[in-house]
């Protein structure tokens, strides 16, 4: 007998237009073509934030507000429960004392990617489903590749040239099939579809339901690690949107269950000014964005022309009386510099346009300092070797001497 681990997922519903599906069959869009939002009955759940604190550090800890029944069916490399750490000297700075990072560059694959690919590919397994597909700008495909591996399962990832070579060695080295496309995500995007039209399930950004349920355990964890309370600004560097969404979707599902009070955070979308139609649609006071032309940014997770949630990133922004940001690439590296010499946290270059979106809004007043600010730093810089440059050449030591 399958042994519960006590997941209350009911059932899934359409982010639009609310029609209902069965939870426990592979789905994909809703008919309406959005994306499908799981649901739980929260008034089932007789656990408190106490049992919490005595499980696993984890994201499994969490384990009634995900979608897998089944315990045998959680595939996991450890992810989960990453470190907010606070950024005394670099908020001093810019006049936000109180400026928190949750970094989630030690999860496996070196990315925040590993949360929607652990929950994602474990109910992928559950469901039945034994070949996945997605086209990818690099974390993800690297995520889900690698968790796909672990679970036993097949997949076909397809990335844009210049998407980060490690990303394509990781899903080479976890025995995907890998193609490789001249073009941007959306010409991926199209390769990907020729593989689900020939029965590879689609595990494209929001196209399943669960990839944002991993997502949203950051949001989880902000709350818990901050004592079950929420900060006054959450950033997010926003391509999809999946864990801006997500992270709103879990404090809702908190407020819900009565484990927090309160308001929720402002959230900020922070975007490069290379590709930035959430930003654009925010400004123009439109309900969903008009695809990016000519998108170029080094913020690789981050150049994303066209995102099919964007109604729900935008509404999580206007709800929660936030705002969205477009960086400069040169902006965003020097941040990521600055960073890594005054705190010792080297962020990837989304994680660091974060820091970019802070210190503008400090200097127009849209913060005025009192605030606690959480950034989310994505992932780890490590994956992206060529945007770590420094000015001053390191000093050759010569003839065994060390030339002080
Ligand atoms: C995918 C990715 C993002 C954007 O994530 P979304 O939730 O889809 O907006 C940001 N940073 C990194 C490092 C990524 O890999
Ligand atoms: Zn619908």
């Amino acid at each position: 007998m399958a042994e519960h681990w006590n997941s209350a997922l009911s059932h899934l519903e359409c982010g639009r237009c609310g029609t209902h599906y069965d939870a426990d069959k592979p789905q994909n869009l809703c008919e309406c073509g959005t994306p499908l939002l799981a649901r739980y009955d929260l008034d089932q759940i007789s656990i408190s934030t106490s049992d919490i604190a005595a499980r696993r550090p984890d994201l499994w800890r969490y384990r009634e507000l995900l979608p897998v029944r089944d315990r045998r069916h959680v595939v996991s490399l450890g992810e989960g429960m990453t470190p907010i750490l606070p950024l005394r000297s670099y908020g001093a700075r810019i006049g936000v004392p109180d400026l928190l990072v949750k970094d989630e560059g030690a999860l496996p694959t070196g990315s925040f990617k590993a949360r929607g690919a652990a929950v994602g590919v474990s109910r992928a397994l559950e469901l039945g489903i034994d070949r996945i597909t997605m086209p990818t700008n690099g974390n993800a495909g690297a995520a889900w590749a690698t968790y796909a591996a672990r679970a036993g399962l097949e997949s076909l990832i397809v990335m844009p040239q210049d998407a980060p070579k490690i990303t394509r060695m990781e899903c080479a080295l976890a025995g995907a099939r890998l193609y490789i496309v001249d073009g941007l995500i959306g010409d991926a995007g199209k390769l990907a579809a020729q593989a689900v039209a020939d029965g590879w399930f689609n595990t494209s950004t929001l196209k399943e339901p669960y990839r944002i349920e991993g997502k949203k355990t950051m949001g989880l964890e902000i709350a818990e690690q901050l004592g079950w309370r929420m900060p006054d600004v959450i950033v997010y560097p926003t391509g999809g949107g999946v864990g801006l969404i997500g992270i709103r979707k879990a404090l809702d599902e908190l407020l819900t269950l009565g484990w927090i009070t309160g308001k929720l955070p402002r959230l900020v979308a922070v975007q490069s000014s290379g590709v930035a139609p959430i930003v654009r649609a925010f400004e123009q006071g439109t309900d969903t964005a008009e695809p990016w032309e000519n998108a170029e940014t080094v913020a690789f997770g981050i150049n994303v022309p066209s995102a099919i949630g964007d109604f729900l990133i935008l509404s999580a922004i206007r709800d929660t009386g936030g705002t969205a940001v477009a960086v400069d690439d040169a902006e965003l590296l020097a941040a990521q510099a600055e960073c890594a010499s005054t705190e010792g946290v080297l962020m990837c270059p989304e994680g660091a346009a974060t820091l970019v979106a802070v210190t503008r809004l400090r200097s127009s007043g849209w913060l005025d300092g009192s605030e606690e600010v959480v950034v989310l730093n994505t992932g780890s810089d490590l994956k992206y070797p060529h945007t770590a440059t420094y000015d001053d050449p390191p000093l050759l030591a010569k003839d065994g001497e060390l030339p002080l």
